[in-house]
């Protein structure tokens, strides 16, 4: 497939854009890191020289009350400068531009010192902001025109003006965060004072040849968000005012409708964008879940934006615009909307990477130079580790053999697209076969590797990624042919009862529950997604909201831990919500410090709070962990090649994905 709109240059009069491409925003860490700089240079020269037509930083704030937390970037004096410049080279010498984010988070700050337009707390933040005097107002727009004329210095091509996801600006435009009685806050036209003062303040410091992006909230998915109409007068206003492109904001980070996770429609949002595309003259971008090219070209080819922004899809894979251009959109490293490894990363205020692509944010520290000594290496076991393995140390021209014992690659991750809203683990699977015929790694399917294998031919070393197996567990009637694990279920070796009982609560016991729940994935399904979260298309009420609309439970479903901590605690710090508010869309039973007893005609036998209860269900399903399957490892060690454990064979406790798959990548750049 081509994509002819989404590489058609955009003018923009005083420059030009060479494709519709935007990378978003993102915070990477890298930021406040010493040394960080040199290694943000690497990340965003990547992504230039990979085709991004423009690169937009992650968030900068204009003062210091602005920061996101107490260490967090600020561009507010001259000495700043020298740093932004080493990026803004960087970029510029791969033939890309690039425009810094002005951020001032308001309410979201994490920090005692955070300032908004009233005094009231946030529901994502411990800390409670004070109201800001008009003067204070009055010099943080000056502070936003300080900082980007210093951006202009420091050799960007533009800014972004962050005003969305619920930050400062947000919280001005809204009445659910702006109770003044001033000038700044009552009418819409006083609430949006501050971002048309903002625009006209930088556009008035940096001169007509200078990009102005504004990040206008068009759906805030929150009670007294804006009303579209509203939306509609500040995107003319901002116009007016200056902006040269308005890009796309998709719900307040405090709104419970998810945005961006995998189980979000690939551009679920692009239509809001379309619809204000009949109301402006300056360029739209799309934004939110899309991840291929082809999504993107269709976006644009149907007229509902100007450009598309990803953010995410560049961690994944920086050559994202060069593989599309090439005509090779099958060897993208898809973005799988996980989190695991970027925004989760990013809110335990650990630097950012991508769960498919450690490289991410490393650029200068993981690289797989070409080996001087070629070996030949047997891999146990085509799983994410296995695979991860694989194609680097090929990468680096090792002759790799990897034995997979099933007749399809990718290990679990076979299993976990098969949960509703995991469609998108395909793509990985896709991107490692490719990458395997793309970098010579040999592959024998339906080979089980012993070390009969491993003598009859000459290997070196042997790297055993043989991932786990699910943890049994023995209690009186567990025997029953009803008592079954996850993988049977999935694999659709047993049929599954009306009444289930899932014994584990981690995060396959949340799918399990995602899975049997849910008939027909949401996620495929734009439209009944839309219904399931509560999201107005017709934009009749403030925010885009309208009232979920609920499915009949498809079984009913107990989903059960021993531990007494909340259920799904130890589920992802950005997703974990989704998680737990689908499974009570579902109506599944949450139990917690539940021990297990038995198994027999009534039911589940189970203690809870000293109590006996009997839980009326026809199926158990075993979600209580795994172990790593080590059953090969003492016999490939006698052996007497070297051997390497990596991803659940490893270490099964906390396994996921994102450590397999960098143990893979380690491993590859010592051997
Ligand atoms: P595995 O994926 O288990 O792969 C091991 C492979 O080795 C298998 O293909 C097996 O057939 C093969 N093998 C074993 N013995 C031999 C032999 N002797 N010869 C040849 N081949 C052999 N992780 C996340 O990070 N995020 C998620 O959202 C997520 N969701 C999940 C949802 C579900 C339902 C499940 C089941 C798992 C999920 N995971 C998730 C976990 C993730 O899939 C695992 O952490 C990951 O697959 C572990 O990778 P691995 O390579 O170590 O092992
Ligand atoms: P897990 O998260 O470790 O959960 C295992 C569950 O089983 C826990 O609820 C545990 O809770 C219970 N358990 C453990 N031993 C038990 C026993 N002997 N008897 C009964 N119950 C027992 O493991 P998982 O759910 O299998 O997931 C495996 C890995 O895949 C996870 O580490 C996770 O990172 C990854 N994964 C991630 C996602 C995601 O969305 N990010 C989704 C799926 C999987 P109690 O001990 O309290 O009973
Ligand atoms: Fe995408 Fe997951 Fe990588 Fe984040 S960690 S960029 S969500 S694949």
């Amino acid at each position: 497939m081509s994509f002819p709109h989404l590489l058609k240059p955009l003018d923009l009069g005083f420059t030009q854009l060479k494709n519709r491409v935007l990378m978003g925003s993102m915070h990477t860490g890298l930021e406040e890191e010493k040394g960080g700089f040199e290694k943000l240079a690497a990340f965003y020269r990547e992504r230039a020289a990979g085709g991004v037509g423009l690169i937009v930083t992650g968030g900068i704030s204009p003062n210091l009350r602005g920061r996101l937390a107490p260490h967090a970037s600020q561009l507010s004096f001259p000495w700043q400068v020298k740093r932004h410049r080493i990026v803004t080279d960087a970029v510029h010498g791969a033939g890309g531009k690039i425009c810094m984010q002005i951020l001032h988070a308001g309410r979201y700050g994490y920090h005692p010192f955070s300032l908004a337009p009233s005094a009231l707390k946030a529901p994502i933040t411990p800390f409670k902001p004070s109201a800001m005097s008009a003067r204070q107002i009055r010099s943080t727009i000056k502070d936003y025109a300080t900082s980007a004329k210093l951006a202009r210095k420091a050799g960007y091509d533009g800014v972004e003006v962050m005003g969305s996801e619920g930050y400062l600006i947000n919280q001005f435009i809204c009445s659910r965060t702006n109770k003044r009685q001033d000038e700044w806050g009552g009418s819409f036209e006083n609430r949006s004072r501050f971002p048309l003062e903002i625009v006209r303040a930088i556009r008035a410091a940096v001169g007509s040849d200078f990009i102005i992006i504004f990040r206008l909230s068009m759906l805030d998915l929150v009670e007294e968000g804006s009303s579209w109409d509203e939306v509609v007068a500040l995107a003319k206003g901002l116009e007016e005012a200056g902006v040269t492109i308005i890009n796309t904001g998709i719900g307040w980070h405090e709104a419970r409708i998810p945005t961006i996770a995998t189980s979000v429609p690939r551009g679920a949002f692009a239509w809001v964008t379309e619809r204000l595309k009949q109301e402006v003259h300056i360029p739209l971008i799309a934004t939110n879940r899309i991840n291929t090219p082809e999504i993107a070209e269709q976006i644009l080819a149907s007229g509902q934006a100007d450009m598309v922004s990803m953010a995410r899809p560049f961690l994944a894979d920086p050559d994202f615009v060069n593989k599309a251009a090439a005509g090779q959109s099958e060897l993208i490293n898809t973005c799988i909307g996980c989190n695991q490894a970027c925004l989760d990363h990013t809110f335990k205020m650990k630097r950012a990477t991508c769960l498919v692509n450690p490289r991410a944010c490393y650029e200068t520290e993981i690289n797989f130079p070409k080996t001087s000594q070629p070996k030949k290496i047997a891999v146990m076991g085509a799983g994410p580790a296995g695979m991860a393995f694989s194609i680097y140390a090929a990468s680096r021209g090792h002759n790799v053999v990897l034995f997979e014992a099933k007749g399809e690659v990718g290990g679990q991750f076979n299993l976990a697209r098969k949960i509703p809203g995991k469609e998108e683990f395909d793509e990985t699977i896709r991107y490692f076969n490719n990458q395997m015929r793309q970098t010579g790694v040999e592959l024998r399917l339906n080979t089980r590797l012993d070390a009969s294998v491993l003598n009859d031919e000459d290997f070196d070393e042997v790297v055993i990624a043989a991932g786990v197996v699910p943890r049994a567990v023995k209690l009186p009637g567990f025997d029953s042919p009803r008592v079954v694990n996850y993988q049977q279920v999935l694999n659709g070796e047993v049929r599954v009862g009306q009444k289930v009982a899932l014994i584990g609560a981690g995060g396959i016991g949340f799918d399990m529950a995602h899975y049997l729940g849910e008939k027909d994935s949401t996620t495929l399904d734009p439209k009944r997604w839309r219904d399931q979260w509560g999201i107005d298309d017709a934009y009749e009420a403030r925010g885009g909201l309208k009232a979920p609309i609920k499915e009949p439970a498809e079984r009913t479903i107990y989903l059960l831990q021993r531990k007494t901590t909340p259920m799904g605690k130890g589920l992802g710090k950005t997703t974990g919500w989704i998680h737990r508010t689908v499974a009570k869309m579902h109506g599944v039973v949450q139990m917690n410090g539940v021990s297990y007893e038995s198994f027999d005609e009534q039911g589940l036998h189970i203690r809870v709070n000293e109590e006996t209860k009997v839980l009326d269900v026809n199926t158990v399903i075993l979600c209580a962990g795994q172990e790593s399957n080590r059953s090969l490892v003492a016999e490939m060690e006698a052996t007497g090649k070297p051997v390497h454990l990596i991803g659940g064979v490893d270490v099964a406790a906390e396994l996921d994905a994102k450590r397999a798959i960098r143990q893979g990548a380690e491993l590859a750049m010592r051997i």
